[in-house]
């Protein structure tokens, strides 16, 4: 099998015509074709060749049938179809395909759902035209400065949260008195059968006294702590959510327990909030859980690649930096493992347990 190079395969740098300046470069050495197809939800369509180097799947650019017409090298980062296309190319040529439009527009929107954060710059001749330089993406909190896109060959990697990876201690006792029936609970939309199957309850004493405490079960379904979130809006001296101290919530994965309990082949939904994973296992997709923050340790990927397997992942998570960041992160790291998909929000700021029942229908299996 030969993988033909296509004409604009070295095209250097972008045409730059008012429009932002974006390296393609950088564009193709951040984005794998896996991570492509995973965006498009077209692994499930692919088969792997040539011990995982290669996949042969039907022609997503022209909608063929044949299923061994499209092949994708992995090690070359390159595509071919060998039927009615005709043709083949890196990534950012098979996303301008797919889409429709030219490289520029394709590494502006790769950029976008990968959250690249390849800053786009006035060319150095146009300097005082467009005034001072407009960056897109997320910003790397530590610099002021702009980053040399050439060198940015991934994703930039979420801050880790402090803390360790180290197995929570099953808890010796379980808090009692909770009440269950507080209005805050009900106001984030939960029934009283959610509040029941996940143990919360609003707790008068202890360490969580004046929060509503949220069990956190181990993948084996011991309890080993409990979030405690502020009814009501936080403010910068009581955080919303509170964990035990010496907690490692980069140990645990939010109702995996529960999740795999359910022994369909429906997707594992990843998003990141307690609340998110309780509003959606309330409307029926029970395999959903959470990260506790949008940071995805070594143990989270091992637990969520074990337990998408049968029927693969996917990526809800909040539209905004962080989230996007964890995305994009997250799909790199997955997708080699296990059929992902990502669903990004139409709106900034949305998370997945503010949209109504009838938006996450348009957008779940
Ligand atoms: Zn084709």
């Amino acid at each position: 099998m030969q993988f033909r190079t296509a004409p604009f395969n070295n095209t250097p740098i972008v045409p730059y015509m008012g429009k932002p300046y974006i390296d393609f470069t950088a564009v193709k050495a951040a984005v794998t074709m896996i991570q492509v197809l995973a965006h498009y939800g077209l692994m499930p369509t692919m088969s792997a060749k040539k011990n995982g180097e290669a996949l042969e799947g039907p022609c997503p650019i022209h909608r063929g049938t044949s299923p061994d017409q499209f092949k994708v090298s992995i090690p070359k980062n390159c595509w071919n179809c060998f039927s009615e296309c005709r043709c083949g190319g890196n990534v950012l040529d098979f996303v301008a395909k797919m889409e429709d439009c030219d490289a520029h527009e394709a590494a502006i929107r790769m950029n976008e759902w990968f959250d690249l954060g390849l800053e786009k710059q006035p060319a150095p001749q146009d300097e005082g035209r467009l005034g001072n330089a407009v960056t897109f993406g997320s910003q790397p909190k530590h610099s002021g400065s702009v980053r040399e896109s050439a060198n940015m060959p991934s994703p930039p990697e979420p801050e880790p949260p402090a803390g360790k990876e180290e197995p929570n201690a099953p808890l010796k006792f379980a808090l009692k008195y909770l009440q269950p029936d507080h209005a805050y609970i009900a106001e984030r939309g939960l029934t009283a059968a959610t509040a029941e199957e996940f143990g919360l309850g609003f707790c008068k004493r202890g360490t969580m006294a004046g929060r509503i405490a949220i069990p956190i079960h181990n993948a084996e379904g011991a309890l080993v702590g409990y979030a405690g979130r502020l009814p009501g809006e936080p403010t910068e001296k009581r955080p919303k959510y509170k964990l035990p101290e010496g907690f490692h919530k980069l140990s645990e994965v939010f109702n995996l327990h529960r999740a795999r309990r359910v022994a369909d082949n429906s997707p594992l939904i990843v998003v990141e909030g307690f609340f998110d994973v309780m509003k959606l296992w309330q409307l029926g997709w029970k395999r959903t859980v959470s990260l506790m923050g949008s940071y995805l340790s070594a143990t989270h990927e091992r637990l969520l690649t074990e337990a998408g397997q049968s029927g693969g992942i996917i990526l809800l998570f909040d539209e905004d930096d962080a989230g996007r960041a964890c995305r994009a992160k997250a799909l790199q790291r997955l997708a080699t493992k296990a059929f992902v998909k990502v669903v990004p929000l139409s709106r900034e700021g949305a998370q997945p347990d503010h949209l109504t029942e009838e938006e996450l229908r348009s957008l779940l299996p």
